[in-house]
């Protein structure tokens, strides 16, 4: 397997996210006095190879962990770090209430019957832990909880952390990393995964783009995507902007939201991967 990482601003070391097992961008903020490292991994294997690499690079270990949320794929790998955990109250509780697991084939199943997470992930965690009965998965209720945004002074750089909310996780929040003008967006601006059909409410998806766009940042980076410039960010949203604007208007009336896409678009046929974006914001519309 090939990992990939990359240095984006004089601060940054994230490493690319991998789609095989589901594994998230992890990003280490190496300010003058402190390390601060953004989500922590889909699990101890995951953590252990970007601990590898900052050592090899001569790079500091991290001292605190921020969690974008609490998906098991942002932080089933908390465990593996020796660093206070910083998370929302919202993060923090459904950690809370996954701390006694350890991640059997049952317990796994009742999260699914409950919602709480889905088959597919389950999929994935069978892959990145093996199949067998027992999985060190260890979960824990973090050290620092914040409600709105919270601060963290790493010496000559500041990360704020904020929260957004939206349809992904009620308790997503964002990284700003202000003075490298990053900003990474975990996956808030995702369709919901967990309860029932994907959905995309159009208003939040507006209401988070909005949001973005007035940081005003250099780069954007979703979790499980590439990062981008603003420039290629806004170009790579567009259809989306304009899907979501559609069902502002139009409801979930199908056939006039995707006449009126692919006249904007100027296309016969819509990418399968907007066209499924279509069927989520309909949806979130009902
Ligand atoms: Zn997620």
């Amino acid at each position: 397997m090939k990992h990939n990482y990359q240095e984006l601003g004089p601060h940054i070391l994230l490493m690319h996210a991998e789609h095989e097992t589901d594994r998230p961008i992890l990003a280490a903020i190496t300010g003058s006095r402190r390390t601060l490292l953004m989500d922590a991994g889909n699990s101890p294997a995951h953590a252990e190879l970007f601990r590898q690499e900052l050592a090899r690079r001569g790079r500091p270990q991290p001292d605190l962990l921020v969690l974008t949320h609490w998906h098991w794929d942002h932080s089933f790998g908390m465990s593996a770090w020796n660093a206070p955990v910083i998370a929302h109250a919202e993060t923090a509780q459904m950690l809370h209430g996954l701390s006694g697991l350890s991640g059997t084939d049952e317990e796994l199943e009742h999260l699914v019957r409950e919602g709480i997470i889905s088959e597919g992930s389950v999929k994935h965690i069978r892959l990145e832990y093996g199949s067998g009965p027992s999985r060190a998965i260890n979960v824990f209720k973090p050290e620092v909880v914040f409600t709105g945004s919270i601060t963290i002074e790493l010496g000559g750089v500041s990360c704020e952390l904020i929260h957004v909310g939206g349809d992904h996780s009620a308790d997503s929040c964002v990284l700003h990393v202000i003075e490298d003008k990053v900003l990474f967006l975990g996956d808030a601006l995702g369709p919901s995964v967990y309860g029932g059909p994907r959905r995309y409410s159009s208003t939040s998806f507006l209401k988070l783009l909005e949001l973005v766009y007035h940081y005003g940042t250099e780069w954007i980076v979703e979790s499980h995507g590439v990062p981008m410039t603003e420039e290629e960010f806004r170009a790579d949203l567009a259809p989306w902007e304009r899907l979501a604007r559609l069902v502002d208007v139009f409801g979930d009336n199908r056939e006039r939201v995707l006449l009126e896409l692919k006249t904007y678009l100027k296309l016969e046929e819509l990418p399968p991967g907007l066209l499924q974006g279509v069927e989520y914001f309909l949806e979130g519309a009902r």
